[in-house]
């Protein structure tokens, strides 16, 4: 555990203290995973996706809600959260064939909700805008695609609030690869014992972070679960600015 780590744990986990308390780490660039760490991806996917079955069995499909969803669900995680094609394949796998009315029903009423339901979670904007205040840089790396990472930021109203956005398409691979946090560095031009990586995910965020000496924390207010590795945890965004 470097020594950001052990100063975090002892500022959310009282009793941990050690030498590093001491001396504030200096942390001038924070990494922000998007999902589940700036916009609650899942809670905005539950409700688009409740939408577009409803608009579904609006337009003639028979199916149950609840076998309905599950089925959706479970073709999120077969092909993929950002899949293009879960509506087609979803027609295909419960009615055999593909009717485009209840397609086009789906895709209008899931985009709909997604709209209103693409908001960041409590105090990420006032907190970015106090991080940049402080001289901070904040930057974004998702392993979203460019073009949708844009469209979710501006849905959220959070286009203006990061100094650099890195996407899996631009660094030519995900997070796990290293070649985003590669690219990450380059643009800021610190040591990695300067940055601070908060994501939501324990494999796609902290430990490849961490690889690259980042200073590490977890969203836990992005996940359902405690991690099962020892880093320390914000139960609230704006709990980062305790330590910078
Ligand atoms: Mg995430």
């Amino acid at each position: 555990m470097n020594c950001i780590n052990k100063y975090l744990n002892y500022i959310f986990n009282k009793g941990k203290q050690d030498i590093c308390m001491k001396q504030k780490p200096k942390i001038k660039a924070i990494i922000l995973d998007m999902d589940n760490t700036l916009l609650d991806f899942f809670g905005y996917k539950m409700k688009a996706t409740k939408a577009a079955l409803k608009a579904m069995q609006k337009a003639g499909l028979k199916i149950d809600s609840k076998k309905g969803y599950g089925i959706l669900f479970s073709m999120y995680y077969k092909y993929g959260f950002e899949s293009r094609q879960i509506f087609q394949k979803f027609l295909e796998e419960v009615t055999g064939k593909v009717d485009y009315r209840l397609m086009a029903a789906a895709m209008i009423e899931y985009r709909k909700a997604r709209d209103l339901a693409l908001t960041p979670y409590p105090g990420i904007k006032s907190t970015l805008k106090k991080l940049r205040k402080k001289g901070i840089k904040v930057i974004i790396v998702s392993d979203a695609l460019n073009l949708k990472a844009w469209l979710r930021l501006y849905t959220a109203g959070l286009e203006n609030e990061f100094d650099v956005v890195i996407t899996s398409d631009m660094a030519g691979g995900f997070k796990s690869s290293g070649k985003p946090f590669k690219m990450a560095v380059k643009k800021l031009k610190l040591k990695p014992s300067e940055i601070l990586m908060v994501g939501d995910s324990q494999s796609r965020d902290i430990i490849p972070a961490r690889k690259f000496g980042f200073n590490t924390c977890i969203a836990m207010y992005g996940r359902k679960h405690k991690p099962e590795m020892d880093v320390p945890s914000l139960s609230k965004f704006s709990d980062i600015l305790k330590f910078v």
